[in-house]
């Protein structure tokens, strides 16, 4: 059972994806949502700041950052990124902080507020990869795994049991990096 964080942003589209793949899911929304049992989560695209408050409104924070760190399988996408990494480089901001990298927000500036770049994912394969306001890993601990960059900026990684993209998998009609959370990460 995936656990798919529904407070703000994308989630529908993470939803349509697992659905796809005939994975079980549930929405999160408030504090009982969030129950014993849940194999992964998923952190969708949006506004992380937006995000990050909901997240303490609804008394979610602190179990989830526990959860992360006590292991729970977990993926995030752009804000969800965000909201893992343990640095903002151009945020004072810190949320869950569980991953060990340095993200820029809204890194790709006005000229490229959205864009859509085929890029080699390991252990995927070339990807449809959607960036919307995206931010980029900037640095990266040596335990942290390099799975795609775009014009030499780091764009998916992963540190054990979570993984990350600076794009959008769930706004394609590809279902390969979920069916590689689940395979990798869940199972
Ligand atoms: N720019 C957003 C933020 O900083 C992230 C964009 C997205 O999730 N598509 O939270």
């Amino acid at each position: 059972m995936i656990g798919v964080f529904a407070l703000q942003g994308a989630f529908l589209e993470h939803e349509k994806m697992l659905a796809t793949l005939g994975a079980p899911f549930k929405e999160i929304r408030r504090r009982e949502h969030f129950t014993d049992g849940l194999d992964g989560i998923i952190l969708p695209g949006g506004e992380s700041t937006v995000q990050g408050k909901l997240l303490r409104e609804e008394g979610l924070f602190e179990p989830v950052k526990e959860a992360i760190e006590g292991g729970l399988p977990v993926f995030g996408t752009c804000a969800g990124l965000i909201l893992l990494a343990k640095t903002l480089s151009n945020d004072e901001a810190v949320w869950l902080g569980t991953l060990d990298v340095t993200v820029r927000r809204n890194a790709y500036g006005r000229q490229l507020g959205s864009f859509r770049a085929d890029i080699p994912f390991a252990g995927v394969g070339n990807f449809p990869a959607v960036f919307i306001r995206a931010p980029y890993v900037e640095e990266a601990a040596p335990e942290v795994q390099k799975l795609a960059s775009f014009g030499g900026k780091l764009v998916a990684v992963r540190q054990g049991h979570m993984l990350a993209t600076a794009f959008h998998p769930e706004l394609t009609s590809d279902v390969r990096v979920h069916e590689y959370f689940l395979r990798e990460l869940v199972s």
